[in-house]
């Protein structure tokens, strides 16, 4: 499957309304055959992420970003299943706490910036604030706008030093939202999700839809690239999201480090 499509290219015009988020470009088969895709890739994925840790020479990040009920936990789920938790951390972003609101937005972020050999996954990130900061009018404009440049140079730094970025914005449909919102009102196993806040930020939802816009405009660079994955359909979104993951892994010529001398005949008795 090209998944290239789905990266935004640097400099280039977005329009999110453009890309049709029940969209599934490059794959004919049904729900089940998209399923079946994905359950050959994801052992190929714990294969390479275990030479990933095994090589310990590289760091890599991983970035996801959606509306409420976007399929990020779900995403996460899916497709980092069989992984060898030893090298996989996910660190989700919350609302600040006061301590981290009385420093710079990157403050919380950078001690979780992934070393030698680990894959971290963000379940949100630096990005809420130029997003949810930027819809409720945390910050003056002056400063948020300020972030992206701020942002850029960050994922620069990490990049500098070794460590490959790629993120994810999960794009659904405000009609998919609402469908998976009631759900979560109408089936109790659910409810545990619901949040009477996800329908207050549903008001606002063309106001994301264009924070979402520029903040992945401003910052798909060649190096820190973005996905804009329609994300509609479950398991068309894991299949695309699965497929990045497994194309950056190979781009990076992993290999199994020299064993200790000496192996060679050795016979434990
Ligand atoms: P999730 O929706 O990711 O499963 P929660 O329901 O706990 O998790 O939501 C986390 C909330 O924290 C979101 O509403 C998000 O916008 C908010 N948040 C995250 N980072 C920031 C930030 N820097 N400033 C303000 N709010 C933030």
């Amino acid at each position: 499957m090209d998944v290239d499509r789905f990266r935004v290219k640097p400099g280039k015009p977005l329009r999110l309304a453009d890309i049709d988020p029940a969209a599934r470009p490059g794959f004919e088969g049904k729900k089940a055959d998209g399923v079946a895709a994905l359950a050959e890739l994801t052992p190929q994925l714990d294969r390479l992420q275990e030479l990933f840790y095994a090589d310990g020479r590289h760091r890599l990040l991983v970035v996801f970003q959606a509306m409420d009920a976007g399929g990020k936990d779900g995403t996460i789920r899916s497709v980092f299943e069989g992984v060898n938790p030893q090298g996989v951390s996910v660190v989700s972003f919350k609302v600040p706490t006061p301590d981290q609101a009385a420093h710079d937005f990157l403050w919380r972020v950078h001690p979780h910036a992934p070393g030698n050999g680990e894959v971290t996954v963000f379940n949100r990130s630096h990005y809420e604030d130029v997003l949810v900061v930027r819809v409720h009018d945390l910050v003056p404009e002056a400063r948020w706008r300020r972030r992206y440049h701020h942002i850029r140079e960050f994922e620069q730094l990490l990049v500098d030093e070794g460590t490959t970025i790629v993120k994810f914005f999960l794009h659904i449909s405000k009609d998919e939202q609402a469908r998976r919102l009631q759900e979560r009102i109408d089936d109790p196993r659910k409810h545990w999700k619901f949040s009477h806040a996800d329908l207050e930020e549903r008001k606002r939802w063309d106001d994301y839809a264009a924070a979402y816009q520029d903040a992945i405009h401003e910052t798909s660079t060649t190096q820190a690239p973005w996905y804009v994955v329609p994300g509609n359909r479950n398991w068309y979104r894991n299949l695309v999201v699965a497929t990045v993951m497994l194309n950056t892994f190979q781009s990076l010529d992993l290999r199994y480090p020299d064993p200790p001398p000496g192996l060679d005949g050795l016979k434990i008795t």
